[in-house]
């Protein structure tokens, strides 16, 4: 993954950003050619694989259980469940699943064993799988990857400055080290940010900038608009102009060519024609479904009429990586194996009759 050079500075970015709206998105629609098939949008779904009661104070958050909101909490799904969920996100033209649990950081404990147990069902159906779980260790990583997983997707919200007024939990570098693992671990990174929860301008570029200042940029950047809950500290947040989108996808489009740039939350406060110019401006993904994690978003319908409508074609899954190959996870081996002796002592016995 490269990233343009001329916007290594922090200046460089705010005068990229600055740019008059218009020739920022020439500029933007420009690179996407250069680097992306401008037609193919990726269709992913975000499943909510456990909801609600997390630890942490993430100011926007509706699943933090320190906040009075409407958030069904539920826990975690049955690998069952996750495959159905998969399928019918297929069927409606999703080829990536990012399944996202509400934990701080991920244990080895059994939940842990079954999320392997998700990932291994959606890579065998060939569905680019991605996770969202909290704070990784390398050999946690090292243990999705081999069970299949093409992406982990940790944010980094905003700039380090920002960061501290939102969430107080932990800190911008255990979100770094995170980042980190999953790289070590071979797996494609997503990263992205939330705009809209009262950064300046400067915390949107020192954003793009921390991205700027890695070995390896992520592979994919996706791009949220808050929506405010109530109930979390930013519901009185006041939803962005739509132009500020748009700015913000060209902007990363420019700096960070080679990458997947994701319009993703705050998709329903958007008129097609501004969905339209992201688009344009270099968003090469949408999440579909009428669900991202727990806020509202498009319908599946709606989005299939706007890609009719737009010309878009839902890109393949796979097409800027190979499919990983599942390796037998040596815990759940060992699970299965015992379940067998179990099953064994417990056949009836043959009883002879004399
Ligand atoms: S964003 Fe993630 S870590 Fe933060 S409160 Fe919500 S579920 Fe927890």
């Amino acid at each position: 993954m490269k990233v343009n050079p001329e916007y290594r500075s922090k200046e460089a970015l705010l005068a990229l950003y600055n740019t008059p709206l218009l020739e920022l998105v020439y500029q933007a629609a420009t690179i996407h050619r250069e680097y992306h098939n401008p037609r193919e949008v990726q269709m992913s779904s975000l499943l909510s694989i456990k909801t609600g009661g997390c630890p942490e104070d993430c100011g926007y958050c509706p699943q933090a259980a320190r906040y009075q909101t409407d958030v069904d909490v539920h826990k975690l799904m049955s690998v069952e469940s996750v495959i159905e969920q998969a399928k019918n996100a297929k069927s409606n033209g999703s080829s990536r699943l990012c399944m996202g649990a509400a934990w701080r950081e991920v244990r080895d404990n059994r939940d842990f064993d079954k999320v392997v147990e998700m990932v291994q069902a959606v890579n065998d159906l060939d569905m680019e799988v991605c996770c969202t779980l909290g704070m990784m260790s390398e050999d946690q990583a090292l243990r999705l990857k081999k069970a299949g997983l093409f992406a982990y997707n940790h944010n980094l919200d905003s700039s380090k400055e920002f960061y501290k007024d939102v969430i107080s939990t932990r800190e911008y570098e255990d979100r770094l080290k995170t980042i980190d693992n999953a790289r070590k671990a071979g797996i494609s990174v997503c990263s992205g940010g939330i705009i809209g929860m009262g950064e300046a301008v400067e915390d949107r570029i020192g954003l793009l900038l921390s991205y700027m200042e890695m070995e390896t940029p992520p592979e994919s950047i996706p791009i949220n608009a808050l929506v405010a809950v109530e109930g979390t500290p930013l519901e009185e947040q006041k939803p962005i102009e739509q132009w500020e989108m748009i700015r913000m996808v060209a902007t990363t489009r420019i700096a960070f060519p080679e990458s997947v740039v994701r319009l993703s939350a705050g998709r329903t406060k958007m008129s097609m024609e501004a969905q339209a110019m992201c688009f344009m401006a270099g968003a090469g993904s949408i999440f579909a479904g009428d669900k991202l994690l727990t806020t509202p978003n498009p319908e599946f319908n709606e989005d299939q009429e706007m890609f009719h409508i737009l010309g878009l074609e839902p890109k393949e899954a796979f097409a800027d990586g190979e499919k990983p190959v599942t390796e037998p996870d040596p815990i759940l081996e060992a699970k299965k194996e015992k379940e067998a002796m179990a099953r064994k002592d417990f056949e009836p016995r043959k009883v002879s009759v004399v």
